[in-house]
């Protein structure tokens, strides 16, 4: 399989009975706050370069972002603040991501969600994750070749990363590396090529707000996987 392939694939996934349901509920429900715009209401699949030197993995659709324009952080608070960081440090041609035909484009990055259905209060269940791991793992699989630098935004999205690199046979420490803000680890893939992972406080309005998380920060570790990919 390949990448659109797999895109076609998990688009249709009905898997999880609580998302489909939650997903297509806010799809139905808020379809008319936003008149005149597509409402996608189905599961979001990675997006950006299909060589990518660093991977960006966030927790999982916002109801009214990537659920909503089928693009992932595309349309909502926290991907406002991502965009722009990416922009800043070069991974991103535009500084908004406002819909699927803006014409934003990565820069030698991709996004995926470590569960792909928007989650009632972004917290899916421990199965719904697990029922929706091999999806990241495929992904994982096809583009992981080129990837150098792992972004995870948040603990969940670090626990996901480090998982998914395991159980594809890539060497992560144990114990497990303790997830912070610009926290790193180093994972080898099978043949030796040497990946870091990289903690991110997610840039959710939670953490955005209360100043948790300031543009320097995010900046920072933005920086710093853009360097690790041209090394
Ligand atoms: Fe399928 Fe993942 Fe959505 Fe569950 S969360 S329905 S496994 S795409």
């Amino acid at each position: 399989a390949d990448l659109a392939e797999l895109t076609a694939e998990v688009s249709v996934c009905r898997a999880c009975p609580r998302l489909v349901t939650w997903r297509e509920d806010v799809a139905r429900d808020k379809r008319a706050s936003f008149a005149g715009e597509p409402y996608w209401g189905r599961p979001i699949a990675g997006w950006g370069s299909e060589t990518p030197g660093v991977l960006i993995v966030g927790l999982a659709p916002a109801a009214n972002g990537g659920n909503r324009t089928g693009r992932i952080f595309t349309g909502d608070r926290s991907g406002d603040w991502l965009f722009a960081a990416l922009h800043r440090v070069g991974l991103a041609a535009q500084p908004t991501s406002v819909h699927a035909g803006d014409g934003q484009r990565l820069l030698g990055a991709r996004m995926v969600a470590a569960v792909r259905c928007a989650p009632p209060d972004n917290k899916p269940t421990t199965v719904e994750r697990d029922t929706c791991a091999p999806w990241l793992e495929r992904e994982v699989e096809l583009v992981g070749g080129s990837v150098r630098a792992v972004v995870c935004l948040g603990q969940y999205g670090w626990d996901a990363a480090l998982r998914t690199l395991r159980s594809l046979g890539y060497d992560v420490p144990r114990p497990k590396p303790r997830f912070g803000h610009a926290a790193e680890a180093r994972v080898t893939a099978p043949g030796g090529r040497e990946v870091t992972v990289l903690g991110s406080y997610h840039p959710s309005q939670q953490n955005t707000f209360t100043g948790r998380l300031t543009e320097p920060m995010l900046d920072a570790v933005l920086t710093r996987a853009a360097a690790l990919a041209v090394e």
